[in-house]
């Protein structure tokens, strides 16, 4: 049996009640039995330790609060207790390995529980006279995504920084396996609704906790009463739909789009009027766009981040980047994102998210600076003015072009997503596409809840993918890799389910069943609306400094021509060919499309920014 622990968060039927467990956790030695605190609802710890069991159990009793905290002594025990707890439908949120059980070595053993529980972080602590010989052994394992961390067995009290790596893996759990303790926003719908998948998937984005439930469950009526009577009291007409979305900021309503739910939660660009003019205009939300807030904001600079969907733009959809700097054990990009703009709130930046921005009229860069002044609108009707702008709207992905997949969107098919809908794909088989990190990146997320997951690639990985990541897919026995395959049709009652895979070299097509399809097909720039003032490449990326051809080079101050050749000069390096404009990220022509990058040009275009305002 596999068990996922909050396979639920979405409530596909009527709300199952959580049965009343009966597991005897065994406590195995007398000094855990007394101190037993664990209650039935809450998710477990095991911890595994035959030498270290008394000081381990001692070390986690700080978490008994929160946690169920189990202690075993072997591997048989500990994949013992994990079936019982999984048939009882608990959720296992970390599995604690000594490095040295009597029955079994580190790979044995999360290879066998990882078969129980694939979604539960895996750590391995280490005792301090065999931490040098076990760390070179060890390393390998956790390059190959074998376990999320190993540690040093904590000696004394206080160990802040052991508690510090325990802490982010359950955090990282909870944030993307575990069942929301407290639903921020509820949406009541029936299973395959599209719109529903978009709204969850853009509620995890913003870290906001949410819950669907079926229309016949108890939360379900409870929604759908409440929306009759604020109906019957406003005298609004019935106007049936799905999902039903109900908040604590305001009553329950029908949503008819994703950026309705986020203006209905931020406040709508027709509804918030910005009276002054703002030193910076963000546009876009990805980490460059962050970073550029946190920056600009933290050095007294007045910034507005419009951002047409979640806050965290690619980087949130990520279900663990591992390659940022600082953060050894990786981390998930929605976390990331939702760190960058309470950071970035701190110093004063203010966030208009479902705000999509759709023109941008540039400054005249012949007035006095204190006069020069751009607009952005947005098709709400709202509008920012701003003194210098940064475009930071990053890449959309490119869309498969197959119909009949196409219909199937939100139900079984997605483009990203696979934070938020692998849950639904539990113990069934799905299907990636694509060969980039993102891909990469996916297909390990998938792993922990399908029971086989394809990645369908039209050229060799390694032309794409980063070393690391392939390294970790060849060591996962669920993934698969298809190389030279192509997705022709799809299919199902409803929902997903068969997909056609042709094989290029061969042209055999083959039909094989899939609930889920995750698409990373790669990007397309997402700037459609600036003026043609602001220069782009041929493939439609926004160029920047020297990129720019010749002839738009500016004269003195900034200012366009006419000017002698040799009074010009090129932008400067995130300029763009609109004074005052710059663009920062991977919508900018060269730019290196990572998150590192991203958020370091973001940071890096403050100081031009200060140039432009005060020269
Ligand atoms: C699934 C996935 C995994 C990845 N993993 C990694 C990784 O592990 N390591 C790594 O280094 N990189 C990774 N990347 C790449 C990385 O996420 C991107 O390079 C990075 O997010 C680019 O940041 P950005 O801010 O330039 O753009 P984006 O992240 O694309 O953000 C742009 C934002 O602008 C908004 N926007 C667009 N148009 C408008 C408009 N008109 N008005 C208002 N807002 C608008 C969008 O909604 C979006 O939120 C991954 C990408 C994906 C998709």
């Amino acid at each position: 049996m596999v068990c996922s622990g909050g396979a639920d968060v979405l409530v596909g039927g009527v709300t199952a009640v959580t049965p009343v467990v009966t597991v005897a956790g065994r406590r195995d030695d007398a000094k855990c039995a007394a101190s037993y605190t664990g209650s039935v609802d809450h998710p477990v710890i095991v911890l595994a330790s035959d030498e270290h069991a008394s000081h381990l159990d001692d070390e986690f009793r700080r978490y008994h609060r929160d946690y169920d905290v189990r202690v075993v002594r072997t591997c048989d025990d500990a994949t013992a207790l994990l079936e019982r707890l999984c048939a009882a439908d608990r959720q296992i949120a970390l599995l604690v390995q000594d490095a040295g059980l009597p029955d079994a070595d580190v790979w044995t053993s999360f290879a066998a529980w990882r078969r129980v529980v694939p979604t539960a972080r895996r750590l391995v602590t280490v005792p301090w006279e065999r931490f040098l010989e076990e760390g070179d052994r060890l390393r390998p394992g956790l390059a190959h995504g074998k376990f999320d961390a190993f540690l040093l067995m904590p000696r004394g009290l206080r160990d802040e920084e052991f508690h510090a790596a325990v802490v982010e893996l359950l955090s990282d759990w909870g944030s993307t396996v575990a069942r929301p303790e407290v639903e921020t926003i509820r949406l009541v719908s029936r299973p395959g609704n599209p719109l529903t998948a978009a709204v969850r998937d853009f509620a995890h984005r913003m870290g906001i906790p949410a819950g669907v439930h079926h229309p016949d469950s108890d939360v379900g009526r409870e929604i759908l009463a409440e929306l009759a009577t604020t109906r019957q009291e406003s005298g609004a007409a019935e106007a049936p739909g799905e999902p039903v979305v109900a908040s604590v900021y305001r009553a329950p309503f029908v949503a008819t789009s994703v950026r309705e739910v986020a203006q209905a939660l931020n406040g709508s660009s027709g509804e918030t009027v910005l009276t002054d003019v703002v030193d910076v205009a963000v546009v876009g939300a990805g980490p460059a766009g962050l970073a550029t807030a946190v920056y600009a904001a933290s050095e007294g600079l007045s910034t507005v981040v419009l951002e047409a969907e979640a806050v965290g733009g690619q980087a949130g959809t990520s279900s663990m980047i591992r390659n940022y700097l600082g953060f050894p054990r990786g981390v998930s990009g929605m976390r990331l994102a939702q760190r960058a703009r309470n950071q970035a709130v701190r110093f004063g930046a203010r966030f208009l998210t479902g705000w999509e921005v759709d023109a941008l009229q540039p400054c005249d860069a012949s007035l006095a600076h204190d006069e020069r002044e751009h607009v952005l609108t947005t098709p709400g009707g709202g509008h920012v003015r701003a003194r210098s702008v940064v475009i930071a709207t990053g890449v959309a992905y490119r869309h498969l072009g197959v119909a009949s997949v196409e219909e199937l969107v939100g139900r079984g098919v997605y483009y990203g997503s696979a934070m938020t809908a692998a849950p639904e794909v539990e113990g069934q088989p799905v299907v990636v596409v694509g060969g980039g990190n993102s891909a990469g990146q996916a297909a390990i997320h998938l792993a922990r809840f399908a029971s086989s997951v394809t990645i369908v690639v039209r050229r060799d990985l390694t032309e794409t993918m980063s070393q690391y990541l392939i390294d970790e897919l060849r060591w996962n026995e669920r993934v698969h890799v298809r190389v030279g395959v192509e997705v022709v049709d799809g299919g199902g009652a409803g929902l997903l389910e068969w997909l056609d895979l042709r094989t290029n070299a061969s042209g055999e097509v083959e039909r094989v069943p899939a609930a889920g399809l995750f698409l990373l097909l790669g990007a397309r720039p997402t700037c459609g609306w600036l003026p043609p003032t602001v220069a782009r490449d041929p493939r439609g990326f926004v160029l920047t400094g020297r990129d720019v051809p010749k002839e738009a080079w500016l004269g003195p101050g900034g200012v366009p021509g006419p000017w002698a050749s040799d009074a010009i000069v090129p932008p400067d390096t995130l300029a763009t060919t609109a004074p005052g404009v710059f663009a920062v990220g991977d919508i900018r022509s060269g730019s290196m499309k990572r998150v590192a990058s991203a958020s370091g040009e973001g940071a890096s275009v403050v100081p031009l920014i200060h140039a432009w305002l005060a020269p």
